[in-house]
């Protein structure tokens, strides 16, 4: 974890947010590189969830709602943690999380004192408008219910029936008591979700969660998540959410043991009755859809597909990003940058792949050195323009992952490179 965290830092992924005041707990910033891998998965996600397929329509919905809308979910009365706090250090955890807190009685040898649980709740508040009292709302603890809240709006402005889902992607807030393990547990972090309505039947819903379980899983592992380090966890009765019948997570086998990243939750008519809101079929029949909703955090999957695509092979850090992944696609490198001619041959073929994809440019150092830190950040090619180049018009292009080095013609580079 240590060295994740050190090369997110140095090579611009993640950084501490505010870092120059201090930070702040849980707040976290991303670098030019973050950003690219970040908006990649989103991407994926936005073209697999709703461009891929004929059923799901897409929703941007505010992050401040009417504060009813959290009193109606249950979340002002219902979304809480416990927490207790150690007698003797006054360290503050979550009760439920039962291996932090044996590993803490260890470090205190004998057995400390805890004060009793107490519910703690997660929703952040913030204050509206200038004229005092200020009228108090919350930030969203969950993507969720500004779907639910609309899913009149998208009905009756779209050609959807159920079944049907609303995908939506956007930041979420909660105040965690125990944020850690870089972004894994933030404050303030995206989720990437589809609400998926379908008739009240049992049968029904529990096909439709099985297949979205499946579906889910299978994305991760398609986009090159090791599958070994996958797994389902079925949740307890007494740990599910206040609107959950059932609930899925999937886990990944991070350095500091298996961990959710996202959740499969059957929610049943909980959240769309608690709103009175129905929905009427073709026939006239009027019912309140069930909900299946696969629930993703966007950040902790981008950790995850950081810490996964890590390797250190032959004396060399490669990230092993999916090439869709990847912040780069191609490196483009000058043999030498002080020779007008190479210089002049390389930024004209870097100028025309930029056009086509993000690309980086490099004039420093020896080769050798350029082609660490390409791999160290996962760019797929790097391209070399030598004397050769500009004799035979062809470059050097080699695989990050094998290291492999391949003559390509100039004119083919594009189409060898988007292959
Ligand atoms: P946990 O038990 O770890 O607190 P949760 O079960 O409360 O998570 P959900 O409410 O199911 O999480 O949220 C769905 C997804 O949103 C999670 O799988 C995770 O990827 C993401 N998520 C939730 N809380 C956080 C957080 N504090 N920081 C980063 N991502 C989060």
């Amino acid at each position: 974890m240590e060295k994740i965290v050190s090369l997110a830092k140095r090579r611009g992924f993640i950084y501490p947010g505010s870092e120059i005041y201090g930070g702040l707990t849980g707040f976290w910033d991303y670098g030019p590189l973050g950003v690219e891998l970040k908006n990649n998965i989103k991407r994926e996600w936005w073209r697999t969830m709703v461009y891929g397929r004929e059923d799901v329509v897409g929703l941007d919905a505010a992050i401040i709602m009417n504060p009813k809308v959290w009193e109606a979910s249950g979340h002002t009365e219902a979304f809480t943690d416990p927490l207790v706090e150690c007698k003797t250090c006054h360290k503050r955890f979550r009760a439920d999380r039962h291996e932090i807190i044996a590993k803490h009685e260890k470090k205190h040898k004998k057995a400390p004192q805890w004060t009793e649980p107490r519910t703690f709740n997660l929703l952040t508040e913030v204050y509206l408008g200038t004229t005092e009292p200020k009228q108090k709302a919350y930030l969203r603890g969950e993507i969720t219910q500004g779907v639910f809240v609309n899913f009149g709006n998208v009905v009756s402005s779209n050609r959807v029936k159920v079944p049907f889902g609303i995908a939506q992607i956007g930041k979420a807030f909660r105040n965690e008591i125990t944020p850690g393990n870089l972004t894994f547990r933030s404050r303030e972090f995206e989720q990437m979700e589809l609400e998926y309505f379908v008739a009240p039947d049992e049968k029904e819903a529990q096909k439709t969660f099985d297949y979205w379980k499946e579906e889910r899983l299978n994305w991760y592992v398609g986009l090159g998540m090791n599958k070994e380090k996958l797994r389902f966890r079925a949740h307890a009765k007494n740990e599910m959410a206040h609107y959950a019948r059932a609930a899925e997570d999937i886990e990944y086998k991070a350095p500091f043991g298996w961990s959710e990243f996202e959740g499969i939750h059957h929610r049943g008519d909980w959240d769309l009755s608690r709103h009175k809101i129905t929905y009427k079929d073709d026939s006239g029949k009027e019912f309140t859809p069930w909900v299946i909703e696969t629930s993703g955090g966007v950040d902790r999957s981008t950790l995850f597909f950081l810490i996964d695509a890590y390797c250190e092979e032959d004396g060399r850090v490669v990230l092993k990003l999916n090439k869709k992944l990847a912040p780069f696609k191609a490196a483009v490198f000058p043999l030498l940058a002080n020779k007008p001619k190479l210089l002049e041959v390389a930024k004209k073929i870097f100028t025309d792949l930029k056009k086509e994809m993000p690309v980086v440019w490099d004039d420093r150092g020896n080769i050798g050195k350029r082609y660490f830190a390409q791999d160290e950040i996962g760019t797929p090619a790097c391209i070399t323009i030598d004397f050769q180049t500009l004799e035979d018009d062809a470059v050097t292009v080699r695989d990050r992952d094998t290291a492999k080095q391949e003559r390509v013609s100039v004119d083919k580079l594009q189409d060898y490179l988007k292959e």
